[in-house]
This record gives structure tokens, C-alpha cells and sequence, in this order.
């Protein structure tokens, strides 16, 4: 990462107060110390997102997210740490200081801003084509398929003319070189040396645009019959399709309740021009774990509704696992007669589509479905194996959600409940099971409060360290002299940090500091800062007790590691009986003093 001069940071957080600057984004109202308002990075309804302005800090108690005003900015406007010193230094008029020290990072920024730069003004020449006499057949293409002129408008639509080389010319002699226009990938190598073409020709085209309103990259469709009926550019600087969404950039800075994701581009246009306006397209038809992630900063809620035919209906299958691993809340939008999204809304409208969304079925009750429909239910050995079938996913979901469908196998296959519920291993017998189930959720309760426990008394011991020099110094000898280490790496990275900043100063700004630190370290650190309110210089006895709680986690987890086998060098039971007792006695010794 590179450094900023210190001098040139502290005027440029002191000017970006960070009330002002999240207000811009969220409405603050003053309780307490804190200002208060609804978290961006998570959906809900009533506050748990504060600010405060004393600390420069911002930190959600409800999803987490926090840190500095820097922070802020990366996740709200998708920004790296770089970008988002200069979109705040762009936003009180600062120059960026000219001896940012790493020069690769400032070579790849610069090229990316030129990249940047060619993908808008592609978009903007293909959008002209598209008005122009040029665009005639495209424009009717997209007149038959029931777009206006203002969606048009609104989406950036384009054409890309039926030659070789006629955005490469207009480009040109806008500037970019052959080179840049290859890298955002506009043109393409020919076979002869040094030859180079549009890679989009006679298409209609769709702009990816990020939401910050960058043109990344673009879909390009064909207008008559033709393979490949979709061309997206490939992986670029600025563009991964993997991580990006197809109109995500629509659902900027709106209150939504819900997402939408469809299969196609035209799928969200049309959508969006009959009022259904909180539609994406995940670009490509397999959903991606970073694709689940960029949801979730919206919300929390997914309708997911792909085309009828078999492709996209496996699509979705594995989309959905994907989207139920982010906890993500998904329904399945099942449209009649096999239509496309597009299809069924230019006929029936948006009422009906909304109402399709009434009807959208659970994960589990979809998964039932697809297995229907994989079998004809006409004879009894189909209904057979309609009921095999769908026992042995239900055997596998939660007992609340089985007994639904339970009901509902029971029903499509004619065989009695009973039967279905003792193929799902769901019947009142097995008791045994159910009490093993128990005592290993006890298990996991305790173990889960000892985590908790250590995690607090980590953060407890981070909050101390910055407080003051001293502090820090203390707990860190007294870490070393116990040997007793963080177990959150982050903790360990910012314990670090603070060390070498101590080392030049006596008094550091924890909001500058943090403002330098990885997404993952400020996220582990700001709940431990915010427990610095509970502490005074004076809490060495808290910190005895946190080191005690750490100590005996430590010693806990190697008992437990020598009584499972888990240390090769203690192969012989006996001495590892003897070594756990030893420990054992530690470890009252030390909950004793
Ligand atoms: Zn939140």
C-alpha cells in the first residue's frame, strides 16, 4: 500500500470530518456521544450504524462494518484504499501530493484510469451509433422487443457498427493508443503482425457499469440468428465478470426491500421498463461467491428467477446454494409455461409478475419440484421413485422445513405419511438420534462461549494497547513473558502496527492508523476500540484477567489436542494421560490465583 505524507493525511482527514461525510450517504441523528442512523452495508430497519465524531470512527453493530472515514468511502463507493484517498481529496479539492512513494501502484492506477476512460467513451460512441442513421436495424430490434427510447437512454444501450475498425479510427483520435484499447478489451490482435480489430461488430450493446458509475465493460448481442448469440469482455484490469453484477449500479443509493436476479441483460431492461426496477443480471449464467457477497450490501433478500429452459433452470440450482451459503434469504420465482422474465412481463405486466413473487417457492420446496419434474408421476413405480428421491434430499434439511414437505411428498406420491416420514428418517423412533443431537449442540454451545470469551478478552487487550504507549508496551512484554499469542491474526497485525507507530510517537490517532490498515484487520479491530469507553489507564487488573482467559484457552486446546491424537510426537497413550494431567493441574492453578 502506498504511503501518504503524514502531514498531507492529517490535513486530508481533517478536512473529510466524517459526520459530513457519511451523511452524505446516511441520514445521522444525534443519541449519546454517537450519531445514529440505518447501516448502508446492511439492511434493517432500525438503527445500529454509529458515528462518532470525537474518534473519526463509524462502526455497525448490527453487520460489523467499521472503520475510518477512509473505510467508509472504500466500501461505499467499491473504491480501493488508493482511489478512495483521491475521491477524498477530488471532494475538498486537494491535489494528491506528488511523492506518493509506490510507483507501480501508481502506474497501474494511471492505466486503469485510461482504460476507464476508453470503456466511457466507447459507450458513448456506440450509443451515438446507435441514434445515428447507422443504428436503423438495431433501433428496430430494439423497438420489437418493447424498449423506448428513454430505457434506451437510461441503460446506455448502443450499437456497434458493421465494420472492422471503426471505434478502433473514432478512439484513436481521441487519443488511446492500439495498446489501451486492446488492454480494456475494445479490439483484438488480427492474425497478421501488428493487425488489430473491433472486437464488437453489427451488435447491439450493453455497458456493465459499476456503482460508481464506471463503464467496466460491455455484453454485445447479436440482432438476427448467429453464434455466439452473447459476447461480455473478457477478464481486463477494470473488469472481472465474476465479481461484477449487470445493473447493480441501477440499485445505488435506493432503499430496497429485495433483489432480483435474471439471467440476461434484456431480462432487467424489460423488467425495469414495466416498473420491475430492483432486477440484476449475473453476467454469465453461473452466480459467483463474490457476485452473493456485492448482494448483500443491498440486502439480505433474493428472489432469484431464471429462464424456463433446462440450462437455466441448473443454473439456478447451483445459484442458490450459492446464495443460501451468504445466508442470504432466497425465494424462487417460478413463471408459467416455461417463459423467459422478459417474455412474461411485456405480457401480463408488472402486477402480475409481483404477484408471481407472492408465489415464489422456498429453497427446499424448489429443490422438491425440479425432482417432480424429473419424474412423470403416471404409474406407481414413478411415484416410487418420486418419493425415493425426495426423502433422500429431505432426510437432509432442517427438521422445521421437512415437515412441509413431508406433507407434500406424501400428497404428489399417493404413499402414506408415515411411510414418507420414515424414508426422511423423520419418525418418533429414533430417539436415540435425537438426544445425541442434543448433547452435541450442548457441546457446541460451550465451545462457542469459549470463543467468545477469548474473543473478548482479545479485544479487550487491543483496547488497552491503544490506549497509550505504555499500555501497549505492557501487554506486549507481558504477552512474550507468558507466551501467550493473539489467535485473531488481525489482532496480531494491529497489536504490530500500533508497536511500530508508538515507536515514533507518544500519542497516535487511531482513526489515521486504522485508515492504513487491511478491510479484514479494521473489521476485527473497531469492535475492540469501541470497548476503550470501559477502560482507564488504571485496568491492569482487567488485563491480568484477560491474559489469565487467554492462558487457560491455550492450555485447554492442548489438552484437548493431546487427547485426540492429535500430536505425533505422543504417540504412546500412557505418557499422553500423564502430560494431560500435568496440564490439568496448570490450569487450576492458574484459574486459582
Ligand atoms: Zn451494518
Amino acid at each position: 500500500m502506498p504511503m501518504f505524507p503524514d502531514a498531507w493525511m492529517a490535513e486530508l482527514l481533517s478536512r473529510n470530518d466524517i459526520v459530513s461525510v457519511v451523511s452524505e450517504y446516511v441520514r445521522l441523528s444525534a443519541k449519546g456521544r454517537r450519531m445514529w442512523g440505518c447501516c448502508p452495508f446492511h439492511h434493517e430497519k432500525t438503527p445500529s450504524f454509529s458515528v462518532t465524531g470525537d474518534k473519526q470512527l463509524y462502526y455497525c453493530f448490527g453487520c460489523h462494518a467499521g472503520g475510518s472515514v477512509v473505510q467508509f468511502v472504500m466500501e461505499m463507493e467499491k473504491l480501493q484504499y488508493t482511489e478512495a484517498i483521491k475521491f477524498l481529496a477530488q471532494r475538498v479539492g486537494m491535489e494528491l501530493p506528488n511523492d506518493v512513494d509506490d510507483e507501480k501502484l501508481k502506474n497501474e492506477r494511471a492505466k486503469k484510469e485510461r482504460l476507464y476512460a476508453a470503456c466511457k467513451e466507447a459507450a458513448r460512441f456506440y450509443h451515438e451509433c446507435l441514434l445515428s442513421n447507422m443504428g436503423k436495424e438495431a433501433k428496430e430490434y430494439l423497438a420489437k422487443r418493447g424498449l423506448d427510447a428513454k430505457t434506451v437512454k437510461r441503460f446506455g444501450l448502443g450499437y456497434a457498427p458493421d465494420s472492422w475498425d471503426s471505434l478502433l479510427l473514432h478512439l484513436k483520435e481521441k487519443g488511446f493508443t492500439e495498446n489501451e484499447i486492446k488492454d480494456a478489451g475494445l479490439a483484438l490482435s488480427g492474425k497478421k503482425e501488428g493487425s488489430c480489430y473491433d472486437t464488437y461488430r453489427n451488435r447491439v450493446i450493453f455497458p456493465i457499469i459499476a456503482p460508481n458509475s464506471r463503464v467496466l465493460g460491455f455484453g454485445a448481442r447479436i440482432m438476427g440468428k448467429g453464434e455466439p448469440k452473447y459476447l461480455n469482455t473478457g477478464d481486463t484490469l477494470i473488469f472481472n465478470k465474476r465479481n461484477n453484477l449487470y445493473a447493480i449500479n441501477m440499485q445505488k443509493g435506493k432503499q430496497i426491500n429485495d433483489i432480483l436476479i435474471v439471467e440476461g441483460y434484456m431480462d432487467v431492461i424489460s423488467l425495469y421498463k414495466h416498473g420491475v426496477e430492483n432486477a440484476v443480471a449475473s453476467l454469465g449464467t453461473a452466480l459467483t461467491q463474490q457476485q452473493a457477497r456485492l448482494i448483500k450490501r443491498y440486502t439480505n433478500k433474493v428472489y432469484i428467477c431464471y429462464d424456463g429452459d433446462a440450462a437455466g433452470q441448473n443454473a439456478m440450482l447451483r445459484g442458490l446454494d450459492i446464495l443460501a451459503k451468504e445466508e442470504l434469504k432466497v425465494r424462487v420465482v417460478v413463471i408459467p409455461g416455461g417463459l423467459d422474465p422478459d417474455e412474461y412481463v411485456r405480457k401480463n405486466g408488472k402486477d402480475a409478475f409481483e404477484s408471481l413473487k407472492d408465489k415464489a417457492l422456498t429453497l427446499p420446496a424448489y429443490k422438491l419440484l425440479c425432482i417432480e419434474r424429473a419424474c412423470d408421476l403416471n404409474t406407481d413405480e414413478d411415484r416410487e421413485e418420486y418419493a425415493k428421491k425426495a426423502c433422500a434430499y429431505v432426510s437432509t434439511i432442517e427438521p422445521v422445513e421437512k415437515e412441509r414437505c413431508i406433507s407434500q411428498i406424501a400428497r404428489k406420491s399417493g404413499l402414506s405419511r408415515e411411510t414418507i416420514m420414515s424414508q426422511c428418517g423423520a419418525t418418533k423412533s429414533s430417539k436415540k438420534e435425537e438426544t445425541f443431537v442434543k448433547r452435541g449442540n450442548r457441546r457446541e454451545k460451550k465451545d462457542d462461549e469459549s470463543v467468545q470469551r477469548r474473543l473478548k478478552a482479545e479485544r479487550m487487550m487491543v483496547a488497552y494497547m491503544s490506549l497509550s504507549k505504555d499500555n501497549a508496551m505492557y501487554v506486549m512484554e507481558k504477552m512474550a513473558q507468558e507466551d501467550v499469542q493473539f489467535e485473531n491474526e488481525a489482532f496480531t497485525e494491529y497489536a504490530d502496527a500500533l508497536l511500530m507507530e508508538y515507536s515514533e510517537k507518544d500519542v497516535i490517532d487511531e482513526a489515521r492508523l486504522l485508515s492504513t490498515q487491511s478491510a479484514s484487520v479494521a473489521e476485527a479491530v473497531l469492535p475492540a476500540l469501541q470497548l476503550s469507553d470501559e477502560l482507564s489507564d488504571s485496568s491492569r487488573d482487567i488485563i491480568e484477567d484477560c491474559m489469565k482467559t487467554m492462558q487457560a484457552d491455550a492450555i485447554r486446546a492442548r489438552i484437548l489436542e493431546i487427547m485426540n491424537g492429535a500430536d505425533a510426537q505422543m504417540p504412546d497413550f500412557a505418557e499422553r494421560l500423564m502430560e494431560a494431567e500435568k496440564l490439568k493441574k496448570q490450569l487450576s492453578r492458574l484459574l486459582e490465583s
